[in-house]
C-alpha cells in the first residue's frame, strides 16, 4: 500500500514529467502532468494508443475547476456537487490549461475527481492536474490492481503507486454537458438512473458520436481471448460444444445458473450482486486469459444500474477485433 514518501516520489515523477501509475475507485490510471505536453504524449506512446483519442483530466475537487474547462454549465455544477468525488466523468469545454495533446485536438475537456485516497493525496501532493487513461495497453482490459498494471506495462512507467484492488471495477460514466441536453458516453460507476434522478429528465445514452470516444470501439476492453456472448440459459450448453470442438473454453457462469456443472477449460461464477461482478470482471477476464482459455463464453447482465456498464464492457469485449 502506498505510503507518504511514495505519494512524494510519484508527484516528483509527475513534476519531472514522468508517467504514474495511480489507484482511483474505477480502475488504475497512467498519469502524467496535464499541462506537459511531451508527458501527455509518452502517455500514448506507452499505451499504444492513437493520438486522436483525448485523456480524462483529473483534479482535486470542483473547486479547481478553474482553467482547466471554460465555463462550467448550472447542469455540470449539480452533477459535480452530487457525485465528485466519485466515477462520473464531465465533459466540458476546453479550458486554456488544457493542451490540445490532452485532448486528442478537441475543443472539449473530460474532467473527473477520483474518489479514492491515494489519488487524492497524489492531486494533493502534485497541486495541478492529472490527465490519465485507463493504465493499459490500447483495447485491451484495464488493470484493478497494481499487480495488473506491472504485468502490462512493467518499465514504462515511472512509478506505480499501489492503492490495493479498485472499489468500483469499470471506468467512470462520461456525460457531455457541452449541448442544450445532458446525454451518457460511456456508461460506467455511477449509474444512468442514479444520474436521471438528480437531473430529473430521462438521459440518453449515446453509443456512437461524432466524438471519437476509445470506450466506443466496437472492439476495446478485450481479453486475448475471443469472447462470445449468448443467453444465459444457452451459456452452459455453447461452452460444452465449443470444448469439445477443441476451444479452451472459459466460462462466465450467470448467477442462476451457479450450480450447473459445466464441461470447459476454467469456470468463473460470476456474483450476484451487480456491484460485486463489476468489481470482478477485468479480474476474471485476465484469470481467463492467463488459464489459457481462447473462447470466453458469457451472457449479459440485466442492463440497470451497473449492469448497463457491465453489459457495454462486455459488448465491447466480444466486437469484432479487426476494427481496432
Ligand atoms: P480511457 O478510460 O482509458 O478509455 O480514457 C479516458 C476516456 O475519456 C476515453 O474513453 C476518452 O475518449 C474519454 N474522453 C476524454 N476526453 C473526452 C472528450 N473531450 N469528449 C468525449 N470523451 C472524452
Ligand atoms: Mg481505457
Amino acid at each position: 500500500m502506498a505510503r507518504t514518501s511514495d505519494i512524494e516520489k510519484a508527484a516528483g515523477a509527475l513534476r519531472a514529467g514522468g508517467l504514474v501509475a495511480f489507484p482511483t475507485e474505477t480502475v488504475y490510471g497512467l498519469g502524467a502532468n496535464a499541462e506537459n505536453s511531451a508527458a501527455v504524449a509518452r502517455v500514448f506512446q506507452v499505451k499504444g494508443r492513437p493520438p486522436t483519442h483525448p485523456l480524462i483530466v483529473h483534479i482535486g475537487g470542483a473547486e479547481h475547476l478553474g482553467g482547466w474547462v471554460e465555463d462550467v454549465p448550472a447542469t455540470a455544477r449539480l452533477l459535480a456537487e452530487r457525485f465528485w468525488p466519485g466515477p462520473l466523468t464531465l465533459v466540458l469545454r476546453r479550458g486554456r490549461r488544457v493542451p490540445l495533446e490532452a485532448t486528442g485536438g478537441l475543443e472539449t475537456v473530460a474532467v473527473r475527481v477520483p474518489d479514492h485516497p491515494v489519488a487524492l493525496a497524489l492531486l494533493s501532493a502534485f497541486g495541478g492536474g492529472v490527465a490519465a487513461p485507463s493504465a493499459n495497453r490500447f483495447g485491451s482490459v484495464s488493470p484493478t490492481t497494481a499487480n495488473h498494471v506491472r504485468a502490462e506495462l512493467g518499465d514504462a512507467v515511472d512509478f506505480v503507486l499501489d492503492g490495493g484492488p479498485c472499489e468500483v471495477g469499470v471506468e467512470s460514466t462520461i456525460v457531455d454537458v457541452t449541448g442544450d441536453t445532458p446525454s451518457i458516453l460511456r456508461p460506467g460507476g455511477v449509474t444512468r438512473e442514479g444520474l436521471e434522478a438528480v437531473l430529473g429528465c430521462p438521459l440518453a445514452v449515446h453509443s456512437t458520436s461524432r466524438v471519437r470516444v476509445p470506450g466506443q470501439h466496437p472492439s476495446h476492453y478485450a481479453p486475448r481471448a475471443r469472447v462470445v456472448l449468448v443467453e444465459p440459459e444457452k451459456v452452459v450448453a455453447e461452452a460444452e460444444i465449443a470444448q469439445e470442438l477443441g476451444h479452451q473454453v472459459g466460462v462466465l457462469l450467470p448467477p442462476s445458473f451457479a450450480d450447473a456443472p459445466v464441461k470447459a477449460h476454467a469456470v468463473v461464477a460470476v456474483p450476484g450482486s451487480t456491484a460485486a461482478y463489476a468489481r470482478g470482471l477485468y479480474g476474471f477476464l485476465r484469470e481467463l486469459d492467463q488459464r489459457g482459455c481462447d473462447l470466453v463464453v458469457a451472457s449479459l447482465p440485466m442492463e440497470e444500474g451497473l449492469g448497463l456498464a457491465i453489459a457495454n464492457r462486455l459488448r465491447r469485449a466480444a466486437g469484432p477485433r479487426s476494427s481496432e
